[in-house]
């Protein structure tokens, strides 16, 4: 099949703003942009101990079953042994850029926070490690989450 040139100008044309929009939801979901503040409430500065993970077994406790040819079971803790859905948090979202683990007793489910460096994130998952006045940040691969380390800065918090 052929087109001739003004066939082919108005069918890129016609797709572009499609192309665009997947762009835009690309760049927003790279950058957490689909985590707003909220906007009548306002933000209380803490010190937070921040870490960085990713869903890899270290970072999140599992392994493979059968000498590590078979699916993922928790590694240690009261789940050890049982199947564990890598990438899905505790609060059953998937884990993303933006995805903050934090002691939930605190900060519940939902508690926007603002991390200089990081961006916007919001409280979606938990961690054993992770009480008091830590939180940890999603990151999309291990060398990423090792490269944030462990910094003790000032976050915005909406409770
Ligand atoms: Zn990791």
């Amino acid at each position: 099949m052929f087109f001739n040139k003004e066939e082919i100008n108005s069918r890129v044309g016609s797709s572009a703003p499609g192309v665009i929009a997947i762009m835009l939801l690309c760049l927003c979901g790279c950058n957490a942009g689909y985590i707003r503040p909220p906007r009548n409430r306002q933000a209380r500065i803490m010190v937070m101990e921040t870490t960085g993970y990713c869903n890899c077994g270290k970072c999140c406790g599992w392994e493979r079953s059968f000498f590590g040819l078979g699916q993922p079971v928790y590694s240690y803790g009261p789940n050890k042994g049982k199947p564990k859905q890598v990438g899905v948090t505790a609060s059953g979202t998937r884990a993303r850029h933006g995805t903050v683990a934090a002691d939930t007793r605190y900060l519940p489910f939902g508690t926007v926070i603002y991390v200089p460096g990081y961006g916007y994130g919001r409280v979606e998952d938990r961690g054993g490690a992770i009480q008091g006045k830590k939180i940890d940040l999603w990151f999309s691969s291990h060398e990423k989450a090792l490269q944030w380390g462990r910094r003790k800065i000032k976050v915005k918090v909406w409770l």
